[in-house]
């Protein structure tokens, strides 16, 4: 009949609307909304995790999170230019070619709560042969009030559940409260997913950016760790608390990593019409972050998601998403 000829046709308009121009850009797909509650763009997620090349594919998914302002989409913008330009020794291209992809800016006003991921998923072949999916999610956390917290800690929860990576994206230092949100955020995650003797989280970065003592750790990988390792050590006459804050994180993850990374200087952090082109930023940034994207993103170091010890395609993990955010709807 007309009228489902119409529906259907205006079904198809509105779905190509969304990719108007075909263009790879990011997608919200998980907001908390005013009242606290959530919601999840399935359709979108179907539309990117159950595309014919990708639905039985291994997924390696890279989450970024942390507070507003601190640089995480900045950084996730060049992931992409490395994930664009993979077979370059040059990814980092142009220096007068502004920054561009998941939006940056600088201000102080608020943005959404959430998760967005990039529309494009990238194909990657490893070096043992197995083509993998890969997955970059941007997550937006606001942690400064109670009620805020609590979106927060279930962005957080969830970003870490569905992510093979989490970096945790945070400014000049790993302080006190830094661990006590991981801990409430990962409890928060743990409590939601089955109980198993293995540990519930993949891989989890400390980034900290605008670190400013490279005299006593240098930047880096190998500062970072030596500076995490006495940051989580766990000693006797410690305080009960800070024991149990490092014992529990130390239990949810396989791996823990740290990297220092230098402030990027002053047009970056202060200039309102700094676009990001590369000429702007110090270049003692420009040399980590040529460290510290193929670090984080070449093909060997690529680790596929798995949940309860067994390897997860894109079609799985679309099964997972929706299962848990259930749990957090209650
Ligand atoms: P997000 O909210 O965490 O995604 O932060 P954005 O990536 O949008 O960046 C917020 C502001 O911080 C922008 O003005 C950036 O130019 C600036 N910025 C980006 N990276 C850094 C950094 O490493 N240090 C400092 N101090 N500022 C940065
Ligand atoms: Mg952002």
């Amino acid at each position: 009949s007309w009228g489902s000829f119409v529906d259907k046709h205006v079904f198809e308009w509105s779905s190509e609307d969304e990719e108007p121009d075909g263009k790879a850009r990011p997608v919200q797909v998980l907001v908390v909304k005013d009242d606290h509650t959530f919601e999840l763009d399935e359709a979108a997620l179907n539309r990117i995790l159950l595309a014919k090349d990708l639905r039985d594919r291994e997924i390696v998914a890279i989450s970024v999170a942390g507070a507003f302002r601190k640089g995480k989409s900045f950084l996730m913008d060049f992931m992409l230019r490395y994930m664009y330009n993979q077979a370059s020794e040059d990814w980092l291209g142009d220096p007068n070619v502004p920054l561009t992809g998941f939006s940056w800016r600088g201000g102080s006003e608020r943005e959404t709560t959430g998760i967005q991921i990039w529309s494009e998923v990238f194909l990657v072949d490893k070096p043992d042969g197995n083509k993998v999916a890969v997955l970059l999610m941007d997550t937006q956390g606001t942690f400064d009030s109670q009620s805020t917290l609590r979106d927060s800690a279930t962005v957080f929860a969830l970003s870490t559940m569905i992510s093979s990576m989490q970096v945790y994206n945070i400014s000049q230092n790993v302080q006190e409260d830094d661990l006590q949100h991981l801990q409430l955020f990962t409890e928060y995650g743990r409590l939601a997913m089955e109980e198993t003797f293995l540990k519930p989280f993949q891989s989890m970065i400390f980034l900290v950016r605008d670190w400013s003592f490279p005299y006593e750790f240098p930047y880096g990988q190998e500062g970072g760790m030596k500076f995490l390792e006495k940051r989580l050590k766990i000693s006797e006459n410690q305080h009960e608390e800070l024991q149990n804050v490092r014992k529990h994180i130390h239990s949810c993850f396989t791996n823990i990593s740290c990297f220092l990374m230098p402030h990027p200087g002053l047009k970056v952090a202060t200039n309102p019409h700094f676009d990001g082109r590369l000429k702007e930023i110090d270049s003692e940034f420009i040399s980590n972050l040529k460290v510290l994207v193929p670090w984080l993103l070449s093909p060997k170091n690529l680790d596929v998601k798995e949940i309860n010890g067994s390897k997860i395609t894109c079609r799985g993990l679309l099964e997972y998403f929706k299962a848990y955010i259930k749990i957090y709807q209650g």
